[in-house]
């Protein structure tokens, strides 16, 4: 592999920026300094005026995922190729065990979705849906062998929701071994009667969904992982937190010294939950995904939580759905596949309503996108950062490239975007995983299957 030397750009990291060349070889980061020169056989990239980043990590997403009837119209093939064209060079997908089955075979049916397709590095989450004394016993073997450190739980569906006693039960096993249980927090059961007094009512119109899915539906669940995480010594990363009252919970319990981390997607930052209200109903059903839409008091208070660290991660919960997959029937908003598209988007919305609007700082964005991930997941140092050793995940950005998101040209192949029409400034101009050029303004330059599968650790923070 040709040795690739970066000039002339500012690196930026979780903590500060400064001006340095990166020298790498074999896939590494091999020397980072001022000056560097080296040899002819050294392709040579000038980054004058652009952002040399680390690679972003998009620790949530759902490739190729099955969703009532339906499934998630990107493969790994194209969200991963989604993925790389917006610098993101490792995705962890959610591997989903299906009941009266092993988490390994989860593990192994998703490593067929993936292999030999994925544009960018991948690892996975393993979702439990069904606790039993077999499923404990795969534990060791999955954290220690298959690099799967992290299994998610919900709280809401009734197809994955694990009641109080199997929640407990993994939550102290996963805790005994260091893992980490991530979660999804939203009251099921409080959901449910809430659905069924809207459906009685005859409100199936896609507008009276988020009124199903209530704030306080999530701030209690969050409270009840809160005192799981306390009372099972165990980790807890919240997915997709949304609102206000959630992240209040969440701030008192960092207050209090309990391991917890929040994550946020880049939907609650930028809309509202105004989407919902439009009287066709496929318009509407666009923005179904759970949990649904907020205020702008919410919206307000995750920036705020972002800045002062509260919210320590930025993932999409890349979740697609053609529009009409969406649409369908049009029976009830319970018939809608829930998720959105983001991949592609992440990066660059939160730079251009973050950054450039001094709701985050440019360091900050790096730390929820990159550096936070690779700590939580266990992929840390060896990505997440530019360091020497690190692999050579880097991503340059042109911070003045101003551009509209259109879903007439984005690579995913979802064929609308919640975005659409939106002006955002600044774009990834170069993706580079492990060493090799992968991206260069919007030219794709490995093959499928480029992207490898990363075993990680346990959380290092
Ligand atoms: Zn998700």
């Amino acid at each position: 592999m040709k040795s690739l030397l970066i000039k002339n750009g500012t690196i930026v990291g979780p903590q500060k920026n400064y001006q340095a060349d990166i020298y790498i070889q074999d896939g590494k980061i091999h020397q980072i300094g001022t000056q560097l020169d080296t040899d002819f056989s050294t392709q040579k990239i000038d980054a004058s005026n652009l952002y040399v980043l680390p690679g972003s990590i998009d620790v949530h997403t759902h490739m190729d995922m099955p969703v009532m009837d339906v499934t998630s119209c990107d493969s790994f093939e194209t969200g991963s190729l989604a993925a790389i064209q917006a610098g993101v060079t490792t995705i962890i997908d959610f591997a989903n065990q299906t009941k009266g089955h092993s988490l390994k075979e989860a593990i192994k049916d998703w490593q067929q979705k993936a292999f030999g397709k994925s544009f960018c590095d991948y690892g996975f989450h393993v979702s439990v849906n069904d606790v039993n004394q077999s499923v404990i016993n795969e534990l060791d073997d999955c954290i220690e062998n298959e690099g799967v450190t992290s299994f998610k739980t919900f709280l809401a569906y009734d197809s994955m929701k694990l009641d109080d006693q199997q929640l407990t039960t993994l939550a102290e096993e996963v805790g005994v071994r260091a893992g980490l249980i991530a979660a999804h927090a939203e009251d099921g059961d409080e959901i449910n009667k809430l659905i069924d007094t809207q459906l009685r009512l005859f409100n199936t119109h896609p507008r009276f969904y988020p009124s199903t899915r209530p704030t306080n539906t999530e701030a209690n669940a969050v409270s009840k992982l809160i005192d799981i995480s306390r009372n099972c010594n165990v980790p807890i990363y919240f997915v997709h937190i949304s609102s206000k009252e959630a992240l209040a919970e969440i701030i008192s319990a960092k207050a209090q010294g309990v391991k917890i981390f929040a994550e946020t997607c880049p939907q609650y930052l930028m809309l509202n939950d105004s989407s919902y209200d439009q009287d066709e109903f496929g318009e509407s059903a666009k923005y179904v995904m759970a949990p649904p839409l907020r205020d702008s008091a919410s919206i307000d208070a995750l920036w705020e939580g972002l800045a002062s660290g509260a919210v320590d991660v930025v993932a999409t919960d890349h979740c697609p759905f053609l529009l009409a997959q969406k649409t369908g029937d049009q029976v009830d908003f319970t018939k809608i596949p829930g998720g959105v598209a983001g991949i592609e988007n992440r990066f660059e919305l939160l730079f251009s309503e973050g950054v450039k609007k001094d709701k985050i700082t440019l360091n900050k964005l790096v730390e929820v996108t990159a550096t936070n991930p690779a700590k939580i997941f266990g992929l840390y140092p060896q990505k997440g950062t530019i360091e020497v050793g690190s692999d050579a995940d880097i991503m340059l950005f042109n911070p003045t490239y101003e551009h509209v998101i259109s879903a007439s040209t984005q690579i995913t192949k979802c064929d609308y975007s919640i975005y659409e029409g939106m002006n955002v400034t600044g774009r990834c101009v170069m993706t580079i995983l492990r060493g090799k050029i992968a991206m260069h303004r919007g030219k794709v330059s490995i093959q499928k299957g480029f992207g490898q599968f990363v075993k990680r650790g346990r959380p290092t923070c």
